[in-house]
């Protein structure tokens, strides 16, 4: 096969831009990954750089490389980057909202002189690492406030002169603290075992009639102290579903805990199961207090809360809804809220049900 050929076609199929410039920035050639990126109309070939990417770090590069290029050159030297023809450069770009490294190289053929420019779309990568960034202040941020309060109560009582009486009110809160801490830390663990795949969803046939009904179990104090009505309606004949019992029962868990926790008083959470389609469908209803429509898009991310000294105060981690938005499509499956303020809000969970011939 011809070496040019070749070439041709990586240039063609990769998934990174490039773009030839001569010396006056305009566009002598652009491969079709940058064509995409750059919508230009009537093409981008012939055009100037600068028309249709405006980002004046790369401006002042083309220009410096070209100068230099320009000024430098003309020995008949070798080809490529660097030498006479300046140095290869690399910027960040942002170009309506997408981020780009722009690698620009010097391209030198006898005479001729040109600029060769690699765009490598780098969103993603930012994306994420501003989402670890976050996470990692989030984590610092949620461990911080409880540790501030442990460590300022106890070197109180360390102090003395706190009389007898109020030693153990002083200690309950340092408890209530330290127990806070251990839950975040808790949930964190699965979620980072989740996210690292360390333990892996492995599914055989559940019983959910059978988990709603244990889980349900556990959480009738709860409910029955706080004066909420649990109650639950389950059909005969529901099919299994295929899962990963453990975490199925985390998931309803979080659920019912949630429902619990932001329902008042004289209000009611209702389980309820019904066979849809392929999936096993789980209600979990509440008549609390509901989730603005704004905050709707952003309850399942970490430590997102709609009222974080609400949620503080009932012993939330803000981590709930992330453990099960990663358990449920973990398992293929989907998930639906509906929340109306004052009303009250219905978590629904699909997920797949047994083959019928497992049943
Ligand atoms: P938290 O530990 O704070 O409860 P979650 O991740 O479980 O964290 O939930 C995130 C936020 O979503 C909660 O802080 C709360 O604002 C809202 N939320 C979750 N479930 C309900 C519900 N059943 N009713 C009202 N708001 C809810």
């Amino acid at each position: 096969m011809e070496k040019n050929f070749i070439l041709e076609t990586v240039v063609k199929e990769m998934r990174t831009g490039v773009v030839v410039l001569d010396v006056a920035g305009s566009v002598r050639y652009a491969n079709p990954f940058f064509v995409k990126s750059f919508p230009v109309k009537d093409g981008v070939v012939g055009r100037n750089l600068s028309e249709f990417i405006k980002n004046t770090d790369l401006k002042k590069a083309v220009e410096d490389l070209v100068r230099s290029g320009v000024g430098g050159g003309g020995d008949g030297g070798g080809r490529g980057g660097g030498g006479d023809g300046g140095e290869t450069t690399d910027i960040e770009i942002n170009e309506g909202g997408r981020f780009f490294n722009v690698r620009v190289v010097p391209l030198r053929e006898g005479e001729e002189f040109g600029l060769l420019l690699f765009l490598k779309d780098i969103t993603e990568e930012k994306r994420v690492e501003a989402i670890k960034r976050d996470f990692v202040a989030n984590v610092s941020h949620e461990l911080r406030t409880p540790l501030a309060s442990i460590k300022g109560y106890s070197e109180t009582l360390l102090d003395g002169g706190i009389e007898k009486s109020r030693q153990s009110e002083f200690l309950r809160v340092i408890d209530r603290h330290a127990t806070r801490m251990s839950r975040i830390i808790d949930d964190l663990l699965i979620l980072s075992k989740l996210e690292s795949h360390t333990m892996p969803i492995i599914t055989t046939p559940v019983d959910i009639k059978e988990l709603l009904a244990s889980t349900r179990k556990g959480f009738e104090k709860q409910a029955r102290d706080k004066g909420i009505r649990l109650t639950s309606g389950i059909p005969y004949g529901l099919p299994g579903v295929s899962g990963d019992r453990d975490r199925l029962e985390q998931v309803v868990a979080n659920l019912l805990d949630n429902a619990i926790k932001y329902t008042p008083s004289g209000g009611e959470v209702h389980i309820s199961a019904t066979a849809e389609g392929s999936t096993v469908r789980v209600d979990v209803k509440d008549t609390g207090i509901g989730i603005p429509e704004e905050d709707m898009p952003r309850i399942f991310e970490r430590f997102y809360r709609v009222d974080k000294a609400r949620s503080r105060e009932l012993g939330g981690t803000g981590l709930g809804l992330a453990i099960v938005k990663h358990i449920v499509h973990g398992h293929n499956g989907r998930l639906h809220v509906e929340s109306t303020p004052g009303v009250g809000s219905t978590f629904s969970i699909m997920i797949p049900s047994v083959d019928k011939d497992r049943r």
